[in-house]
């Protein structure tokens, strides 16, 4: 009965492409033999993947959209996942991880915040809009599965918003991202470890030399017990110098988490 529900809902309203709203005929794709095969071709991944490359194909994004989207070989920051023009002459770590010497063990993101991902990230913030948000991680949710510390995750939460921001926006994208993920990836999701204990500044809107500043104490741990040992992923959009989730790697490793992995949308562009 369910079964005939969901495919009267799919014909009444064919699911669309989250990003440029064209109708997807089927799961993923407007011409399945094709564009699957496309699809495989532009993963460059070995046939083991397939079942990771199955979930992907169910998600909402047209064949078009889903190649911008998902990242081409490349050179990337072994630290913080930036994608890099060429070669750091630095070794695996670009020029800003050499500088900061971050908390955290490793980062990863769906790419730079510019083009069409910064277009997307930008639509997901300022139009609260909820399918998109989780279309973005079940994406970012594939690419965890595939980095090499994913079998290290045993915790996933998200950057905190402090309560008034919360009450006066609603809607929480990193929060929603992280817990979409935690579902996708079968890990435990809990938004309650962290607190934000004073309210900041947009760290968009401040000079990078004031951010570190701005989110200096202002988080906190909820119940450090729970923590203990452990590896944590911390979610959120953008990191673009990265001082929150240097702050946050902090105050987590000061409570005992073992390591700090974090996870963005997409990683600040301005990165050499
Ligand atoms: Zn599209
Ligand atoms: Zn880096």
């Amino acid at each position: 009965m369910l079964e005939i529900a969901s495919k009267m809902r799919t014909l009444c309203f064919p699911p669309r492409c989250a990003n440029c709203q064209v109708e997807i005929c089927q799961a993923g794709t407007n011409q399945p033999e094709i564009q699957q095969h496309q699809l495989r071709e532009n993963l460059a991944e070995p046939l083991h993947r397939h079942d990771r490359l199955a979930s992907l194909l169910d998600s909402h994004w047209c064949c078009h959209c889903f190649s911008k989207l998902v990242r081409h070989q490349c050179i990337t920051c072994w630290t913080c996942g930036a994608q890099l023009s060429q070669q750091s002459p630095l070794g695996k770590r670009c020029a800003h991880c050499f500088k900061n010497n971050f908390r955290f063990t490793r980062a990863i993101s769906l790419g730079n915040y510019q083009d069409q991902l910064q277009k997307l990230v930008i639509r997901m913030k300022n139009q609260h809009d909820e399918p998109l948000t989780i279309q973005l991680g079940n994406l970012l949710a594939n690419q965890l599965v595939d980095s090499d510390f994913f079998d290290n995750i045993d915790l996933i939460t998200a950057v905190p918003t402090h309560w008034w921001r919360r009450f006066k926006r609603g809607f929480q994208a990193a929060e929603m991202l992280a817990e979409t993920i935690a579902r996708a990836v079968n890990r435990p999701f809990d938004p309650a470890i962290l607190k934000c204990q004073r309210s900041t500044k947009k760290q968009g809107l401040l000079a990078s030399t004031s951010r570190q500043k701005n989110v200096q104490n202002a988080f906190g741990v909820n119940r450090p017990v729970l923590i203990q040992g452990k590896n944590v992923l911390l979610i959120d959009d953008v990191m673009t110098t990265g001082a929150t989730a240097n702050e946050i790697s902090r105050i987590l490793l000061r409570s005992g988490v073992e390591k700090v992995y974090v996870g963005v949308i997409a990683r600040g562009a301005r990165v050499s």
